[in-house]
């Protein structure tokens, strides 16, 4: 049985930036540093830093923290309100958002300024209540039309008629077939009403390149170990793009969760492949974990 982790998976490059950001900052000073939400999507990475000195906590506290608090924002962004609420209480703050966040922050802030006044609707293609999401619709003091599906395209919430131009954006980790399905449904209800459409490609090119990497991995070995975290959203559209083409997929937070009985087809190559939350260290002890279940079974034969 041969395993093989795909070493271009796991963290992307935004958070990669971001935890190294974390590890200099927490080397350097000694005062807690207090990230605002989990820095990954991923529980097994977040105890790691936590056990180096991290300290987690909710956009709520953030305003409580006494003043001089050294604060991180992490790879997915905040609203501008909690820019806000980090001057005015005096917070030292270190910036991790991820660059190519920081840009879709920015044109999505372009585009409402400069539509507002022409009743332009801002799309946003996200997950309610995501970290990145919040921080996006912030730009726009939440006035964009959040969709999660291409079923709520009908339902009321985008207005088709002549007059009333749409933009179009995306979250940066959305899957980049639904997104066009999205936009050409749009463009269909608004052509039909001579209403004029403009959709950005916003989605990550980490993320889209990554979904035909695992396309092309997935069918390569007889099973697939997809490691992830259970909050992470680029985990769950990974994994689903994984299980569509190799159904002997399984997605584990750990080698905790393997079980032997994945072994009863006797696959031959175990392919292992991370989200981009997920890191290195991780993966490698799902190799160990599966190998040694792997060797027993051979024995117990
Ligand atoms: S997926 Fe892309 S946009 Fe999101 S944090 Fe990673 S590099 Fe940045």
């Amino acid at each position: 049985m041969q395993t093989v982790i795909d070493k271009e998976s796991g963290f992307c490059f935004g958070v990669k930036r971001a935890i190294s950001t974390i590890e200099r900052e927490l080397a350097e000073h000694s005062e807690p540093l207090h990230c605002v939400g989990d820095i990954v999507h991923n529980e097994r990475e977040i105890e790691r830093l936590q056990g180096k000195g991290l300290v987690i906590i909710d956009s709520e506290c953030l305003g409580r923290l006494p003043q001089g608090s050294h604060v991180l924002f992490r790879a997915h962004g905040e609203p501008p309100a909690s820019y806000g609420t980090a001057r005015d209480h005096r917070l030292q703050l270190t910036d991790a958002t991820c660059p190519v966040v920081l840009k879709l922050q920015q044109r999505i802030k372009q585009a409402w300024l400069a539509g507002r006044e022409h009743g332009v609707q801002i799309v946003l293609f996200g997950k309610k209540g995501h970290a990145e999401v919040k921080g996006l619709m912030g730009q726009t003091d939440n006035e964009c039309i959040l969709i999660e599906n291409i079923g709520q395209v009908d339902d009321g919430r985008l207005v088709f008629e002549s007059g009333r131009p749409i933009e179009i954006f995306a979250q940066t980790t959305k899957d980049p077939h639904q997104y066009a399905d999205l936009i050409a449904l749009i463009r269909r209800r608004a052509d039909a009403c001579r209403q004029s459409v403009c959709a950005h490609d916003t989605i990550c090119r980490q993320m889209a390149d990554r979904a035909d990497r695992l396309r092309r991995f997935a069918g390569e070995h007889d099973m697939i170990l997809f490691v992830g975290g259970t909050k992470s959203s680029n985990s769950k559209v990974l994994f689903d793009i994984c299980r569509s083409i190799n159904e002997h997929s399984y997605f584990v937070t750990g080698a905790a969760d393997l079980r032997p009985e994945w072994l009863c087809c006797h696959p031959q190559s175990i392919g292992i492949f991370g989200a981009t939350s997920t890191p290195l260290w991780l993966m490698e002890q799902v190799q160990e974990a599966i190998e040694s279940m792997g060797r027993q079974s051979v024995n117990k034969r």
